[in-house]
């Protein structure tokens, strides 16, 4: 998939920290309940910490439990790839950010409770978050 954003691996390097670079672009994971937005709770937009594209709304932010900021739902079926992703033996959908491909997570169907049933499981350190009112 040819992405808006592309940029070599020396720019990412360059322009990313060292955490980011390693979860944005390398698609590691951050350790669990350590990320700033996990109780992040203010109205407004997550955007793509590489790029800045938009990415989430905190109206569909829900706390899962599970130790990673969780959405149920993208801003648009078109803001985020999905990608299977088959490593560590475990069939899982990977989330990409459409705009630049940097990695955000995985999305598991169990949801519950949500009006989606999914659970978007993003690390915090691939996202940035603007307060906004009315999101
Ligand atoms: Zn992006």
């Amino acid at each position: 998939m040819a992405y808006n954003v592309d940029k070599s691996d020396a720019q990412w390097r360059e322009e990313l920290s060292p955490d980011q670079y390693a979860v944005l672009r390398q698609a590691g994971t951050e350790r669990p309940w350590t990320g700033e937005l996990l109780d992040e709770e203010r109205a407004g937009v997550y955007t793509c910490a590489a790029c800045n594209a938009e990415l989430f709304k905190s109206g569909t932010k829900f706390d899962s439990g599970c130790g990673w900021p969780s959405f149920y739902e993208s801003v648009d079926p078109d803001a985020v790839q999905l990608i299977e992703d088959n490593s560590l033996g475990v069939a899982r959908t990977e989330v990409r950010c459409a705009n630049c491909g940097s990695h955000l997570g995985h999305v598991f169907p169990d949801g519950f409770g949500t009006p989606t049933g999914d659970r978007y499981c993003m690390n915090s350190i691939s996202l940035n978050f603007s307060e906004k009112s009315g999101e």
